[in-house]
This record gives structure tokens, sequence and C-alpha cells, in this order.
């Protein structure tokens, strides 16, 4: 993560698939020939904040998705595997920073189901249908 905190916030889109190595997509090129930091970062608007916010297509709920090794996957968890590591099965990908369409990976956290749960409790996004007026 050391070199991730180099980065500044205001680091554009450039600095950041510079330090990465990946070079902008080119169009006609095979998905699947795209290395997946390169598919991530592509779809990355940089500099408004801190966040990494995806502009990409949704799940309907904010959380980005693309189709990655064949099948629909979220892309904060995919940014998680680019550049931090691979998730351990049955563990959640989490945002510090409450963002769904953020995919920072200095933002993101791995948490179990237990603390998915509080941690959407804590940010008051927990309510149960028919609660509200
Ligand atoms: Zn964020």
């Amino acid at each position: 993560m050391s070199e991730l905190n180099s980065i500044a916030p205001e680091a554009d889109a450039t600095a950041v698939r510079a330090l990465f190595g990946v070079k902008r997509e080119r169009s006609g090129m095979q998905h699947s020939l795209v290395p997946l930091p390169a598919r991530l970062l592509n779809r990355v608007a940089f500099g408004m904040t801190e966040c990494w916010h995806w502009m990409g297509p949704d799940n309907g709920k904010g959380y980005g998705r693309i189709t990655y090794e064949g099948r629909m996957q979220m892309v904060h968890r995919l940014s998680y595997r680019a550049f931090v590591g691979e998730i351990p099965e049955g563990m959640y990908v989490l945002h510090r920073c409450d963002n769904r369409a953020c995919i920072n990976p200095e933002h993101l956290w791995l948490g179990t189901y237990h603390d998915n749960m509080q941690d959407c409790i804590a940010k008051g996004r927990h309510v149960k249908r028919g609660q509200k007026k």
C-alpha cells in the first residue's frame, strides 16, 4: 500500500495509470486481453475527491459492475483484487468512505458478513422496509 499512499488526492488518471503501468484501453481490443487494472482505471473519474469514482455501469444500487472471468462482478471487489490482493472466501469488501461508486483500494477493507451489517447499522443504512414514514 506504500505506493498508493504516495498518490496525492488530486492525482489524475494518467499518473495513476503510470503508477500501475497500465495503458489506456484501445478501442476494438478484446476485453479479455485488457488487464484488470486498466479496465477499472479507464472508467474512473479522479480528482473530485479522494474517491475513485466509478463511471461505468452499476447494478442499480450504486455498486459498479463489469463482466470479468465470464461473470458479472462488483468493481469494488475487483479493485481490491487488482490492487491489494485476493479476497478470502466468504469475506466482504467494504467501503470506509460509504461511497458505493468508489473503487479506491485505500478506501476498501475486508470484513465479514457481521462486519458488513454492523457497518450498515453504524451508517444508518440498515432501514427495514416499512420503517420509513
Ligand atoms: Zn472512497
